[in-house]
């Protein structure tokens, strides 16, 4: 199964105009979902181990149920460390072998965000793994911000393209309008915004919150330099309801391969509609045809 650096496919599909899924995993069952979707619609993606399941499960099992699994597939995959906040966290995921790894310091000062995701760029890019920063804070946290507020969240031209200068970072989380985790009202994405920063900086964007973003502005903001596109919200809701499906019809269930089998198959499906949405259905192949030619 081949095992992509998070750059090459992220330079990938900015040039081809289609977004790369990062989808997280939580456990065994989540990482199947994932896997069986992208093989189905034959497309790159990215599984992203996040803060969360590294608590519960830990970084190293997860890295090595993820291999254990992908190496049945055909289908290009990166594994991407999701918001470490801690540099030494980043090194360990990078001799595990992640192909991707994102450092985030987007709550530290300017001077310390840069100084410290420059050191893990230099790492990774020295040893072929792709990095991601952030710039800007993404919201979903607090509940009462006023729209003042709400605007200063929003990244500047300005400090995205000091900020991919001054690390060299391969692709930059950005904040322009999307929050993690359930959306009280529908997003609205700062387009005109996200526009001005691709072209600036040059390199693939990264949208976070991505769950329930309708679908159009999507697929706007990935044909003006969106390149990743991160979902964890909507498949943790969908693996839930398949589980409590089964539940609902017996409460009496004891089989965990039933009811964690029917979460992964509701998961996948929505993996599966995601991958259609950001149209990196059947991109598989091209990309490992191309890799070698994609400009880094
Ligand atoms: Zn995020």
């Amino acid at each position: 199964m081949p095992f992509v650096n998070g750059s090459q496919m992220l330079e990938h599909a900015r040039q081809n105009g289609y977004g790369v899924g990062a989808f997280s995993a939580h456990n065994a069952e989540s990482i199947q979902a994932i896997l069986e979707a992208a093989e189905q619609e034959q497309s790159p993606i990215m599984i992203q181990v996040g803060q969360k399941v590294i608590q519960s499960i830990g970084l190293e099992p997860m890295k090595v149920l993820i291999d254990s699994f992908a190496k049945d597939y055909s289908i290009p995959v990166a594994i991407h460390l999701d918001h470490s906040r801690q540099f030494d966290q980043t090194m360990q995921a990078i001799q595990l072998g992640f192909q991707s790894v994102m450092f985030d310091g987007s709550a530290l000062s300017f001077e310390e965000n840069v100084s410290t995701t420059k050191k893990v760029v230099d790492v990774a890019r020295s040893l072929g793994i792709g990095s991601e920063g952030e710039i800007g804070k993404i919201g979903g946290t607090e509940d009462d911000i006023t729209v003042d507020e709400k605007d200063a969240l929003i990244t500047t031209t300005e400090e995205a393209v000091a900020f991919a200068e001054a690390t060299g970072v391969d692709y930059l989380a950005v904040s322009i309008g999307t929050a993690h985790g359930i959306y009280k009202e529908t997003p609205k994405l700062r387009f005109e915004r996200l526009q001005k920063i691709s072209e600036a900086v040059q390199r693939p964007i990264v949208l976070h919150g991505g769950s329930d973003v309708p679908d159009v502005q999507v697929q706007q903001a990935i044909s003006l330099g969106v390149a990743k596109i991160n979902v964890d919200t909507e498949l943790r809701q969908a693996f839930t309801r398949g589980v409590q499906e089964i539940f609902d019809e017996n409460r009496e269930e004891f089989v965990l391969a039933n009811s964690l089998g029917n979460g992964r198959q509701r998961m996948k499906e929505k993996v599966q509609e995601k991958i259609r949405v950001f149209g990196s259905s059947g991109m598989a192949k091209d990309l490992l045809t191309d890799k070698k030619d994609v400009t880094l």
